[in-house]
């Protein structure tokens, strides 16, 4: 047997306020002429606060990125690489700010600013073929493990499915739990729950060796403690999210997510539902798999309806065609990786199409 032989990020800055490093640290990778590109989620537009500490210089720009109408997409990132070439031929880098969306985004960019074709033709696992350019992340948004991880998931004509790729981690993240303050608390929820669930999909998988399990139980610890014990949400939440946040990327990193992951899949290629909101639907439909599991999320879910008023949509799949339900079958169906670490190599004969099909018709 073969053992995985895994990127990481190579540089990584934490600490309040260390956000103010970026520009000293960008600086020995900009190159003469060549602007360095910073993708900023658009919820900063109005924020002077935010925007104005990017190190801007010379013919430097900043692209808000809007990621509500819709998931990043391959069609999205290749128009970004055909706008930087045509303006700039060749930029010194790419920084992205936001959520796991942005940073997808900005993985994907510099990926494809030296491979060439679509992102589509990347969809997969280790298929780029150049690394990509000098590309830095800085994440205002913890759980998706998006900043840690080697892929950058985007919806494609065929599937949604990310660039898996050696080439797919930055070359250095700036944790900065002061960027993640105030983050309204649905979306917290949700994204958090992407965190939570990547931690027990980790943990309970045939996948899990001890290298993922020391950072996979660590995270679970401070998701935990987070949602389920601190009844403030203060500074101290922020830098255990943010750790708990890369910390549950990398459990996953040496072992793999599961059945809630491969169906959110399936849900948002369909429908277009969110990562994280499309994985905490699926997994309250799953106690069959997950019985102490679910259990004690239905338990969060009532904590959370008192304190935040929180509540998960219902019947969301009600109004869907069997078309549909055959998208998300067959999407779902493709993530073959996942459905064996959960369910090991016979996942077929458990989780036959019409099982599935049966769970997404009570979402
Ligand atoms: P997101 O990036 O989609 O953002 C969700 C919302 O939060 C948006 O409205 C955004 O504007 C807002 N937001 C971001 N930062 C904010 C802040 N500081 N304050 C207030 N609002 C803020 O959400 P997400 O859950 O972080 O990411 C989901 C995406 O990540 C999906 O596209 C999913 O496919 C991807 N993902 C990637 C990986 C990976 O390993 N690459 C893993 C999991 C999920
Ligand atoms: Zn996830």
């Amino acid at each position: 047997m073969a053992f995985k032989n895994f990127p990481m990020v190579p540089f990584v800055v934490y600490g309040r306020g260390s956000f103010a490093q970026l520009g000293d640290i960008i600086r020995p990778h900009r190159q003469e002429g060549k602007p360095f590109i910073f993708f900023v989620d658009n919820c900063f537009r109005d924020r002077n606060d935010f925007l104005g500490r990017i190190p801007v210089e010379g013919n430097d720009e900043i692209i808000l990125v809007d990621v509500n109408s819709h998931e990043p997409s391959t069609w999205q990132v290749d128009s970004y690489r055909d706008y930087l070439k045509e303006k700039y031929g060749e930029v010194s880098g790419v920084a992205g700010m936001g959520g796991g969306a942005v940073m997808d985004i900005t993985k994907a960019v510099s990926l494809m600013m030296t491979n060439p074709g679509s992102a589509a033709d990347y969809q997969g696992w280790d298929l780029v073929k150049n690394p990509g350019i000098y590309k830095v992340g800085i994440p205002t948004l913890s759980g998706t493990g998006a900043e840690v991880s080697r892929t950058a998931v985007l919806i494609g004509p065929e599937k949604k499915l990310g660039l898996n790729s050696d080439f797919t981690p930055f070359r250095q993240v700036i944790l900065d739990p002061e960027l993640i303050k105030g983050v309204p608390p649905l979306q917290r929820f949700y994204t958090g729950m992407d965190n939570y669930l990547h931690c027990i999909e980790s943990l309970t998988g045939s996948y899990m060796n001890v290298f993922s399990k020391a950072y996979g139980e660590k995270a679970f610890q401070m998701c935990h403690h987070v949602f389920f014990e601190k009844d403030v949400w203060d500074e101290q939440s922020d830098e255990e999210l943010m750790m708990a946040s890369w910390m549950g990327g990398m459990s996953i990193a040496y072992s793999q997510v599961g059945i809630i992951h491969a169906m959110g899949y399936g849900l948002g290629f369909a429908l277009g539902v969110r990562h994280g909101e499309g994985n905490s639907l699926i997994f309250n439909q799953l106690e069959e798999f997950y019985p102490e599991e679910v259990a004690e999320y239905r338990k969060l879910l009532e904590r959370m309806e008192k304190m935040y008023g929180i509540t998960l949509p219902e019947g969301v799949t009600a109004d869907c065609t069997e078309e549909q339900f055959d998208t998300m079958v067959r999407v779902a169906s493709g993530m073959t990786p996942l459905w064996e670490n959960a369910l090991g190599k016979d996942w077929q004969k458990i989780m036959t199409p019409d099982r599935m099909r049966e769970i997404f018709k009570r979402i």
